[in-house]
């Protein structure tokens, strides 16, 4: 009996439970209480832990709290830098909260403040599992018992916080759901984000009209990019990394797996390509022709790559980048999207492209 449950349970969940899913979503965005910015921190780790994580279609699926905090302080790395919305104005880190600063900005700025410069630094540090456990008891302090609060009563579709200690789990589907709609939670938790920083009356005197606020909490700056240009351009043989041909000009770092599908810089997902190839590829998954030469790249020179652009403060976890690739293909072949073979030539996903995952 236990075992049939347990495989009802892993079934997909259907059409109708993924819209009561998307519901409760939208109730969380509008009668939920965002006092700081940690709930769409936790929302988004929960998102993308989904797609990083084995799990297997509508099972329940355990997150460690050290990886959700590993999350936190991914996230508020970059937003523990001061920031100005122009070069004469008024610069300072930006508040997280109506009340005092959140206390992982504190956590991550006294690494800062030991001279480290980038999160893979970090991440080698002596203090790196301390600052992550001071981090993981703030999550499951703050965020963790509030998030499913709506209009003053909790509504348990996500996780039962009752139940979290050094793990967070996620109940049966809700993994599902977040793999299915990533995108979508992706851009609803930063446009969110955004807002929250831009509205926050602490923050006035520094956001102004500042436009580029978006980029500054969740991108890359572009000086680190460069970087991997430099390091990509050599091991491409300088040829664009899609049509094969001289890069004679300078190339643009792509995200393979598009950004807008899984908005993070990790290592292995760059690739140097010519602008022209890179503009008209969009936000299109690329086409199998073209995701066996970077499954077989990453093969090749995955340890290369990982290693030297660790040094430039980028982050790569073993076995992520192909977690990440694999469930985008998957989620492409459910929808039937189109994929992009080169310039002017797309065309339906073929279910053939996941034996390319072996
Ligand atoms: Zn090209």
């Amino acid at each position: 009996m236990d075992a049939l449950i347990a495989s009802a349970s892993a079934l997909e969940p259907d059409a109708g439970q993924q819209l009561a899913f998307l519901r409760q979503l939208q109730r969380l965005f509008q009668e939920g209480d965002f006092t700081s910015t940690y709930k769409y921190a936790l929302l988004l780790a929960l998102a993308e832990l989904a797609i990083e994580c084995d799990g297997h279609a509508g099972a329940e699926l355990v997150l460690p709290m050290e990886r959700i905090a590993g999350k936190f302080a991914e996230f508020y790395w970059l937003q523990s830098l001061p920031y100005s919305a122009d070069a004469t104005g008024n610069h300072g880190v930006l508040f997280q909260n109506s009340g005092l600063q959140v206390a992982v900005i504190g956590h991550l700025t006294a690494l800062r403040d030991l001279g480290i410069s980038t999160l893979s630094q970090a991440r080698q540090h002596p203090h790196w599992p301390r600052t992550l456990e001071a981090i993981a008891s703030r999550v499951r302090d703050m965020p963790v018992p509030r998030l499913q609060s709506l209009s003053g009563s909790s509504v348990v579709f996500l996780f039962d916080p009752a139940t979290v200690g050094k793990t967070l789990t996620l109940l049966p589907g809700v993994a599902f759901h977040l793999r299915r709609f990533q995108g979508f939670i992706q851009q609803l938790v930063r446009a969110g984000w955004v807002n929250y920083i831009r509205s926050n009356n602490k923050n006035a005197s520094l956001v102004g009209q500042g436009a580029d606020l978006e980029a500054f909490l969740f991108m890359t700056p572009r000086a680190a990019l460069a970087k991997v240009e430099q390091l990509l351009s050599p091991l491409q043989d300088r040829r664009c990394f899609f049509c094969q041909q001289g890069l004679h000009e300078k190339g643009d770092v792509d995200h393979f797996i598009p950004w807008s599908r899984y908005p993070r810089d990790t290592a292995l997902n760059f690739v140097l390509a010519h602008k022209k190839c890179n503009t008209d590829k969009r936000d299109l998954l690329a086409g199998g022709a073209h995701l066996d030469r970077w499954l077989e790249r990453n093969a090749r020179e995955g340890a290369t790559i990982a290693g030297q652009l660790q040094q430039a403060g980028f982050v790569s976890e073993p076995g992520v980048e192909m977690m990440v690739a694999s469930w985008a293909y998957r989620e492409g072949v459910s929808a039937g999207v189109q994929v992009w073979q080169g310039c002017g030539n797309t065309t339906r996903i073929s279910p053939d492209v996941m034996q390319s995952f072996g």
